[in-house]
């Protein structure tokens, strides 16, 4: 009870950080990530850097280190699927470079295993579980099992364009969004309630020389930094408030628009790896994800 407290007081945007185990072999390795914090704290050491300019905390709503099982974070991700039956419009995001672990959080290494699955398959359990409690008051949904999502889902993922980058070869160079409209009807006072969750792994954030891109490659690559940028605008913009939010920048934001502000909720799983090579695209991770908690 208290944690959903917590939540509501944050806002309608919130920022979760994820640190990425150390690959394996490299347990030695030095680690980019001196301290995480109870508090949302996480403090990055720049190798390249000398004293104190070496060393920086960023701030979130909740940083999660890379012991975090896929239940702990899914506990703090609940509040807000239990919206969505309630009416609300939320957006789930992983950002951050190929490799962070983005797919690792939205869908989990191995669907066949629930211990690992990950926010998308937990969700859709809770989804059809929370209607089935409320069977009584309220009257959900056409779908009846999340059987039937779960093959849709495999369909998109399938189709997903994924290319051979130098970073990574099956660096993913798309957005895969993951829509559900819910709609129930309050079966006393007969009123309908609508709400809608996009579950969204976003395509890897990092620059475009990194990939070594020519051509083709180079043109995705430069596009999705635009849509990836024009995201983060519109979310800083609606984190400050501000009277103009740009959505039309981006085909992204405009199929979002619906569900980017007014009384939408967002979470933003912003993921980092400790590996002293991918500090460059760390910093840059975490400044993006600052601007727009
Ligand atoms: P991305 O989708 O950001 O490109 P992935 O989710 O595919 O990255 O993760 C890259 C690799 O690291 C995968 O083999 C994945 O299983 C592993 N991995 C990512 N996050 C974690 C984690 N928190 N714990 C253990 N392994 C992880
Ligand atoms: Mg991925």
């Amino acid at each position: 009870v208290l944690h959903n407290q917590v939540l509501d007081l944050k806002g309608t945007i919130r920022v979760y950080c994820r640190v990425k185990p150390l690959v394996s072999g490299q347990d030695d390795a030095k680690s980019t990530v001196e301290y995480i914090g109870e508090n949302g704290d996480i403090m990055i050491v720049n190798p390249h850097k000398q004293g104190k300019d070496s060393r920086r905390v960023y701030s979130f709503n909740k940083v999660f280190g890379a012991n975090v099982t896929q239940q702990q974070i899914y506990v703090d991700t609940q509040p807000l699927i239990r919206s969505v039956l309630d009416g609300y419009n939320v957006c789930i995001f992983a950002y951050g470079q190929t490799g962070s672990g983005k797919t690792y959080t939205m869908s989990g290494p191995d669907m066949t295993s629930q211990e690992t699955w990950g926010v998308n398959y937990r969700a859709l359990r809770d989804l059809f579980e929370i209607s089935k409690e409320r069977a009584e008051a309220i009257e959900y949904e056409v779908v009846k099992c999340p059987q039937n999502v779960l093959d849709l889902m495999e369909i998109g993922l399938k189709n997903r364009a994924v290319g051979a980058t130098a970073l990574n070869v099956r660096s993913s160079r798309s957005h895969s969004i993951l829509t559900i409209h819910v709609r129930g009807k309050d079966l006393v006072s007969g009123s309908i309630l609508k709400g809608c969750l996009h579950l969204v792994d976003l395509a890897g954030s990092e620059r475009v020389d990194k990939s070594e891109a020519v051509g083709e490659r180079l043109k995705e690559a430069q596009h999705i930094n635009r849509s990836l940028s024009a995201l983060g605008d519109v979310i800083a913009a609606l984190a400050q408030k501000s009277t103009h939010i740009p959505y039309r920048n981006s085909k992204l934001t405009q199929v979002l628009q619906e569900s980017l502000g007014g009384h939408a909720k967002t979470l933003m799983f912003v993921h980092v790896t400790p590996e002293v090579n991918a500090i460059g695209e760390t910093i840059s991770t975490l400044k993006f994800a600052e601007r727009v908690g």
